[in-house]
């Protein structure tokens, strides 16, 4: 696989477009904000994508779904035990942006997932394929997509950063389940796994197991 990780919409998220290098099919995790941008760099890099994935959730993750799910014509793919909080965008939004910006994400203007991912599923573009760990903890529905190439890649979303982890004060989220998803499936992964996070820069699995407190 090939990635790229693009800092997005009002909390700079990573929206990542992964890609197959041989066929070029792609999907695009997190779409959280600045659509224009994206499709900038999907029409630079010729990625054609297949799917939307959501890492989780949250509103800083989902912003542009519909408009990309709409502009390519590809499924939105997420955990079901989110698809409470996406269906509630409207609400997020107008928590955190005002009710202007919340008029959107009113449901019938936005595209529902249809796709749903549990722990163990994969996700197939091209000749790539990721393997989901569910991830509870952030939020009860958040996902890793593992890439196990030469070095293995796992986009994790909000649940372990460079140096930090996921808060766990929104809705649904729960401490001793964020320690659990991080001890026994991120950190069960090789030291050199990449973690590409929905915030900040790239680490490891390694770098981040010496220095966790917890
Ligand atoms: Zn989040
Ligand atoms: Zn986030």
């Amino acid at each position: 696989m090939k990635y790229h990780r693009i800092p997005v919409g009002p909390f700079a998220t990573n929206c990542v477009l992964v890609e197959d290098p041989e066929t070029h099919d792609g999907i695009i995790v997190d779409p959280g904000g600045d659509g224009t941008t994206i499709v900038d760099r999907i029409d630079t890099l010729g990625i054609h994508p297949v799917q939307i994935v959501l890492t989780h959730g949250h509103m800083d993750h989902c912003l542009d779904t519909s408009n990309l799910a709409v502009q390519y014509g590809v499924p939105v793919a997420m955990h079901a035990e989110d698809l409470p909080m996406y269906q509630n965008l409207a609400k997020q939004v107008e928590a955190l942006m005002g009710p202007a910006a919340a008029a959107a994400f009113i449901p019938d203007k936005m595209v529902e997932p249809t796709v749903f991912l549990e722990g163990g599923h994969e996700v197939t573009f091209g000749k790539t394929t990721a393997k989901v760990i569910h991830l509870p903890g952030h939020t009860p529905g958040g996902i890793g997509l593992l890439f196990s190439d030469e070095i293995p890649v796992l986009v994790c979303g909000d649940t372990i950063f460079r140096d930090g982890v996921g808060r766990t004060d929104l809705w649904g989220g729960s401490w001793e389940t964020l320690l659990e998803s991080i001890n026994e499936k991120v950190f069960a992964l090789p030291d050199d796994t990449l973690l590409v996070s929905g915030h900040g820069a790239e680490t490891t699995v390694g770098r981040e197991k010496q220095h966790f407190p917890y």
